[in-house]
């Protein structure tokens, strides 16, 4: 029999990727996956949509990627399986995305004063209603020619983090982050804290442990293999649960070429079975 795959980390265009949800399930399906997580970010809009395109056999987990901060800088917390309609996180998932459109016009005001010849107007068009952020600023800066090709983009020169057009935005801290996912009954998972610019050291991910965080995603293209090997033993040192992704956007690469010859990173990275029936067993959502 063929193993269960399951990909835990996957965007939409309801935040940063460039396919419809129906069109990440259909890709998911033809990636062979069983289990696929939808985790936008700070947003499940693209949830029902992906779940009324399920074929038999093809599982969705409904998630999503928060934004959060770490001493100030932006670091990601991925939570699977929390109650939707839980208040506090609702309000807390709504202030992070007005401020994203807030500093996303902003940001568009420092291009403009840098020379670039993007308006509002056009990255909304871009956005198309998805949860604004970098990269459809990104995609504007390409279309006007400032940059050749959207990942270009993240440099010191423009919207790198700290970048001539960067600015700042909210997001909460982590430990509050983790204790809101917690108290909606979900499971909050550490996402990529060994990315470049994204760290989160061992010593914080002892204290969130203490706060009450469930994971670590280990398995992502970001992390090279001793990265891989010091996360699995501080996972297990902490009990919690090891999980992995292809943190895939569609066709838009966060800095990271596919693989030769594929046609997208579904399930490029994966979370061992044994680990996924763990995280399941941890929701306090029904
Ligand atoms: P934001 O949350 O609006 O600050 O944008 C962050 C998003 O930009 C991430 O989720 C990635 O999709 C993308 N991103 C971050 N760093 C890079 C990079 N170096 N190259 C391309 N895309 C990036
Ligand atoms: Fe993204
Ligand atoms: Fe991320
Ligand atoms: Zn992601």
């Amino acid at each position: 029999m063929a193993a269960v795959r399951i990909d835990l980390h996957v965007h939409s265009n309801a935040s940063d990727g460039t396919d419809a949800p129906a069109e990440v399930i259909g890709r998911a399906a033809a990636a062979g996956l069983d289990v696929v997580a939808l985790t936008d970010h700070d947003t499940q809009a693209g949830i029902a949509e992906g779940r009324a395109a399920l074929p038999p056999g093809l599982t969705l987990v409904p998630g999503m990627e928060l934004s959060c901060q770490l001493d100030g800088r932006s670091v990601h917390l991925l939570a699977y399986l929390f109650d939707p309609e839980d208040p506090a996180l609702r309000a807390e998932t709504a202030q992070i995305r007005d401020d994203r459109t807030y500093r996303a016009k902003a940001m568009v005001d420092r291009m403009r004063e840098l020379g670039a010849d993007v308006t509002w107007e056009q990255v909304s068009a871009i956005a198309d209603g998805a949860v604004v952020g970098r990269p459809h600023l990104a995609r504007a800066l390409a279309a006007a020619g400032a940059v050749a090709a959207p990942a270009d983009a993240f440099t010191a020169d423009w919207i790198g983090e700290g970048g001539r057009a960067f600015v700042d935005r909210y997001a909460p801290g982590l430990a509050r982050a983790v204790g809101l996912v917690r108290a909606a009954g979900g499971v909050p998972v550490l996402a990529h804290p060994r990315s470049p610019g994204y760290e989160i050291p061992d010593e914080v991910i002892v204290g969130l442990a203490d706060a009450g965080l469930c994971g670590i995603e280990v398995f992502h293209s970001d992390h090279d293999q001793s990265q891989r090997l010091r996360l699995t033993q501080l996972a297990k040192s902490l009990n919690l649960v090891i999980t992995g992704g292809s943190d895939d956007h569609g066709s838009y690469l966060p800095g990271r070429p596919l693989p030769e010859g594929s046609d997208g990173g579904l399930g490029a990275e994966t979370t061992p079975p044994a680990e996924y029936e763990r995280l399941l067993a941890l929701t306090e959502f029904k």
